[in-house]
């Protein structure tokens, strides 16, 4: 029994929905996007990069820089944009597998990883959820190795009140699309260590040039962005491809993991600084309504026997671009799955694979044992947390859930 179809299509995630004012030409009068960004991290500094990968490159160059190390230590399920970027920068990747049901790092295999040739070491705030940066941190230090906070989703995410990316070396944030905040692809990156942002910048002006052809394909692409962005007009832009690639059978193609594997590094352009300056006024309250709405669907989720929603650890706030589900086994997530993905409803998979069972990165990860990522891999799905995702709608997404757990505790004849 498919669900009913949807006559409009709500996004994987909550993005901040954007407005035509947006596009004014010049900075806001709260002032340019890194001031306002560093106001809200709570910092003096932060650093716009074209992307969030862009602003990982420049932060593992400056790291090498400074130690001449080369070994990277990534957790083994995380954005392949993060395996590439260790590729692009000529460094060495080494994956450290999830704790069970987490992810975080395993505290042991990351004890085993961490070695006097580590560079960096990358916890990872994944899904806007808080992850254990101390025990990277305590780690890492014990064998001089940097710690960088891999806050890509999960700007706004606080502990104690204090945002997430600045308790290890540096930390950085993804502008992109489907990430909250957009100048369509950006990054920010953060260090509370005043010399360490120092080489932060020199190598970003070493390494990163301004380049028109980027400005110019990424300043449409953010046009196009504003076009699309609407629950009406998402059934063509992002609903229709995503169904395609579902009918051929291609999952990494729907979730978008099939990432070029060149990375493009050039400037911000100005234009789209000031497009995600007069966002940023709209920023906190929209962190705040995700926060609730999450709150509210997390304890009805709560109240389904089989599912677990994760969360953070005590003290912790993190943000919810969506809410990321743990069942039992890959059956009952793929039965559910069958049902909803590509209904329009929001029900999607965060990335598809561990990094090791990527045919497309066969050349940048070796093969590694790594059973808690993959099944990590296989027994998530996500459900947006867009406020276009009426309470309906997720009623029946929470219905539909429901019945597949009871199915698959029914005994088979
Ligand atoms: C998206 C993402 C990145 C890369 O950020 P971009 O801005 O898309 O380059 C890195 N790490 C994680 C965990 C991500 O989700």
């Amino acid at each position: 029994m498919a669900t009913r179809p949807h006559r409009t299509e709500a996004p994987p995630t909550a993005g901040l929905p954007p407005r035509w004012g947006d596009l004014w030409p010049t900075a806001p009068r709260r002032g340019r996007l890194e001031r306002q960004a560093a106001a809200f991290v709570g910092v003096d500094d932060v650093q716009a990069e074209c992307s969030g990968t862009a602003a990982l490159v420049v932060a593992l160059t400056a790291m090498h820089r400074l130690s001449g190390r080369r070994v990277v230590v990534v957790p083994a399920y995380t954005c392949p944009l993060v395996a590439i970027a260790v590729a692009h920068c000529g460094l060495e990747l080494r994956l450290c597998d999830l704790a069970p049901g987490s992810i975080d790092f395993d505290a042991q295999a990351l004890a085993r990883a961490c070695d006097r040739d580590v560079l960096a070491v990358l916890p990872t705030h994944l899904a806007g959820r808080v992850a254990d940066v101390a025990t990277a941190v305590a780690l890492a230090r014990a064998v001089g190795a940097f710690v960088i906070e891999d806050a890509a989703q999960a700007f706004g995410a606080r502990r104690e009140r204090r945002s997430v990316g600045l308790d290890g070396d540096a930390g950085f944030f993804s502008l992109a699309v489907g990430k909250g905040l957009t100048t369509y692809e950006g990054g920010l990156l953060v260090s509370a260590d005043a010399s360490l942002r120092r080489e932060l910048w020199r190598t970003s002006r070493e390494i990163v040039p301004w380049r028109l052809d980027w400005e110019l394909r990424r300043s449409l692409e953010l046009l196009g962005y504003h076009a699309c962005y609407r629950p009406s007009l998402l059934r063509l832009a992002y609903g229709a491809p995503l169904r395609r690639a579902l009918r051929r059978g291609d999952p990494v193609a729907a979730v978008g993991d099939d990432f070029p594997m060149r990375i493009p590094l050039h400037t911000l352009g100005r234009w789209r600084r000031n497009v995600g300056a007069r966002a940023f006024a709209r920023l906190a309250a929209f962190v705040a309504d995700c926060t609730l709405r999450a709150r509210r669907r997390r304890e009805r989720l709560a109240a389904i026997a089989g599912v677990e929603v994760l969360g953070d650890p005590g003290g912790a706030e993190g943000t919810w671009p969506f809410l990321l589900l743990q069942l039992a086994d890959e059956a009952t997530r793929d039965a559910i799955l069958a049902r909803l993905w590509g209904e329009g409803s929001g029900v999607s998979r965060l990335f598809i694979h561990a990094l090791p069972d990527y045919p497309y990165l066969r050349g940048v990860v070796a093969a590694a044992d790594v059973p808690n990522a993959r099944r990590f891999a296989a027994t998530t799905l996500t459900i947006s947390n867009s406020p276009w995702l009426d309470d309906a709608d997720f009623e029946s997404i929470c219905t539909v859930i429901g019945q597949e757990l009871l199915a698959a505790r029914a005994p088979t004849p």
